[in-house]
């Protein structure tokens, strides 16, 4: 078994720590990382707590194979209410933290409470302190762990926050390693309404798997035909900027805020652009796919950008100037911002000012205007006050809400659901707002044989893919390893020594979903907020494989109310009590 079966608790309030035996009902029923993190935060967090009051709770998870050789598990989960969207979050940040974090002796870690001043803590191995930052506040998130580094020792791991995290920008988010995120959902805001600056971690343990010779044989083996393989090798050729390529081609690369599907100069921020000002590799632990493509350019380095930078940091703002989108990558690292959400909210400014809505002197392709927000933004200053609220905060103060990207709150990540409609269905269901983590039919649907302008069969897919994922989440598996679930089992099988068959994982899936989206029900979510921004429904694309194409609302009502009734969900979207009885969560 590779749980340590202890959890670290840490109230920031009162200084005081102790360490508790981890529910083993619960790891059973819900895994790890993501699952077993929504199940505390469930049971330990009141409805209607604001998400930035010292009420609300920070939750460290690790997985059942944190730590282990098994390749691509080296990221941690946190678990958290979101004060984007007010909803459940998960985000899953990469690097080494959680294998340390496990090596330290804890397989997760609770903050509660609001320290009376800025501070961080510190980890090692029986070791808990919370320590003054006050020469950390205000530095960015990389000079942080620089800092860190520097003071406690060149091995640490760490979470760190930068700047807008400090100011409660509910798009700030937390970093480690410099250029690794729990990016979205404004993690980074509630580390910072807690007064923690920073986690810094060191181990000295280890853990113990079953059958240590075979194991080490089976992942060997796991690395050469599954994971070495032509269908996962892009991540360390290319990364995830070949899907500016791909969504060119499709007609789903978001352009000027979602007003096209296509960028006329793609080729300037595409995989072989970026290719050019390639520095340099870097992996997670554990991971020999090493994903991490450093660009350097005169001004800036950073690790990527991913596509979702590129995407909506470039394109959808109409920037097309690769270096510009790198310092801007650049920038919001450092300060701490998920690149997502900025882009979005630069974007959906640029639209309100080029409509005579609201002037925010920000016009598409303005390079020198839009490198200037990101430092706005954190420090709240100037109209960065403004777009720190967000795009749904946006409109709702100033208007455009058909066009402003977002579904409960959270902004659109980089794929245009009117050309693939599964898509849409996958943005509003999703657990923590538009997301394409928890379910990306994009891959069958733009990329694949599936006809991307229907819903038949979309309902049933979009729900096989968030079981799925919601699986991977709570394994902590990378997104990069696309096993199989029943290659899942026979890994969980091997570390517990019992079976667990594709099917069992699957409830664990459909359990974690289900449980989620009780939290949601609970602070108030209802079907009204499984939509679509009015643009998806109205507005037709003007060019590229999407021409023509829009997602009809009564062809979407159809998908969403197959949707719920495959789900065993009542009308509204609420989960039946048969089914939660069935999925015994309770
Ligand atoms: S593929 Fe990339 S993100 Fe995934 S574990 Fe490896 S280095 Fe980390």
């Amino acid at each position: 078994m590779s749980y340590t079966g202890k959890l670290l608790r840490v109230n920031l309030t009162t200084g005081h720590s102790q360490v508790e035996e981890l529910n083993k009902q619960w790891a059973v029923d819900y895994i790890g990382g993501k699952g077993l993190g929504l199940k505390y935060l469930y049971e330990e967090l009141a409805p209607g707590v604001a998400p930035l009051s010292p009420d609300n709770k920070l939750i460290l998870m690790t997985g059942l194979f944190t730590g282990t050789i098994i390749p691509l598990s080296g990221k941690l989960a946190i678990i958290t209410k979101s004060p984007a969207t007010g909803t459940i979050l998960d985000c899953s940040i990469g690097g080494h933290f959680a294998a340390e974090l496990k090596y330290a002796g804890y397989d997760a870690v609770i903050l509660e409470g609001k320290a009376s001043k800025p501070s961080y803590l510190y980890i090692e191995d029986k070791i808990v302190e919370i320590r003054d930052a006050s020469e950390l506040w205000g530095q960015g998130a990389q000079e942080t762990e620089l800092i860190l580094r520097e003071k406690i020792n060149q091995e640490v791991k760490a979470l760190a926050i930068g700047p807008a995290g400090e100011n409660l920008v509910t798009m700030s988010c937390i970093t480690s390693e410099f250029y690794r995120q729990a990016g979205r959902g404004g993690v980074g805001a509630v580390m910072g309404s807690k007064n923690l600056k920073a986690i810094a971690v060191r181990g000295s343990g280890s853990i113990s798997v079953p059958n240590i010779k075979q194991f080490a044989s089976s992942m060997k083996e796991f690395m050469q035909t599954d994971i070495l393989t032509d269908t996962n090798l892009w991540a360390n050729t290319d990364g995830t900027a070949l899907l500016v390529d791909f969504n060119q081609d499709t007609g789903i690369l978001p352009t000027k805020n979602f007003q096209q599907g296509t960028f006329d100069d793609y080729q300037a921020i595409n995989s072989d652009a970026l290719k050019a000002v390639r520095s340099g590799k870097k992996g997670c632990f554990s991971c020999a796919l090493g994903c991490g493509n450093y660009s350097r350019t005169g001004r800036s380095t950073v690790e990527g950008p991913e596509y979702e930078t590129l995407a909506l940091g470039g394109s959808n703002c109409g920037i097309s100037d690769l270096e510009a989108i790198i310092e801007f990558n650049d920038l919001c690292d450092n300060l701490g911002m998920d690149t997502i959400s900025v882009g979005n909210v630069i974007a959906f400014a640029m639209e309100l000012t080029e409509k005579g809505i609201k002037d925010f002197g920000l016009r598409f392709g303005d390079v020198e205007a839009y490198l200037k927000i990101p430092g706005l933004i954190a420090a709240q200053v100037g109209i960065g006050v403004d777009l720190g609220l967000g795009v749904k905060k946006l409109s709702e103060k100033y208007g455009g809400s058909d066009f402003a990207m977002h579904v409960k709150g959270l902004e659109f990540p980089g794929y245009e659901p009117r050309g693939s409609w599964g898509m849409g269905l996958a943005y509003a269901t999703s657990d923590r707002g538009a997301c394409h983590m928890r379910a990306w039919p994009v891959a069958q649907e733009a990329y694949g044989d599936l006809d991307a302008f229907t819903v038949e069969g979309k309902a049933q897919l979009v729900i096989e893919l968030q079981h799925y994922n919601a699986v991977k989440f709570s394994l902590i598996l990378c997104d990069f390893w696309a096993l199989s679930l029943e290659t899942m089992g026979t890994i969980v099988s091997n570390l517990l020594e019992r079976t667990v068959t594709e099917q069992e994982l699957s409830q664990v899936g459909e359990r974690v979903v289900n449980l989620a989206r009780q939290f949601n029900v609970r602070e108030g979510f209802t079907k009204d907020n499984d939509t679509l921004p009015g643009r998806i429904f109205k507005e037709t694309l003007k060019t590229g494989a999407t021409k023509g194409q829009l997602l009809p609302l009564e062809e979407y009502e159809k998908m969403l109310a197959e949707y719920y009734s495959l789900r065993g969900w009542d009308r509204d979207g609420r989960p039946t009590d048969a089914k939660l009885q069935e999925l015994g969560v309770n």
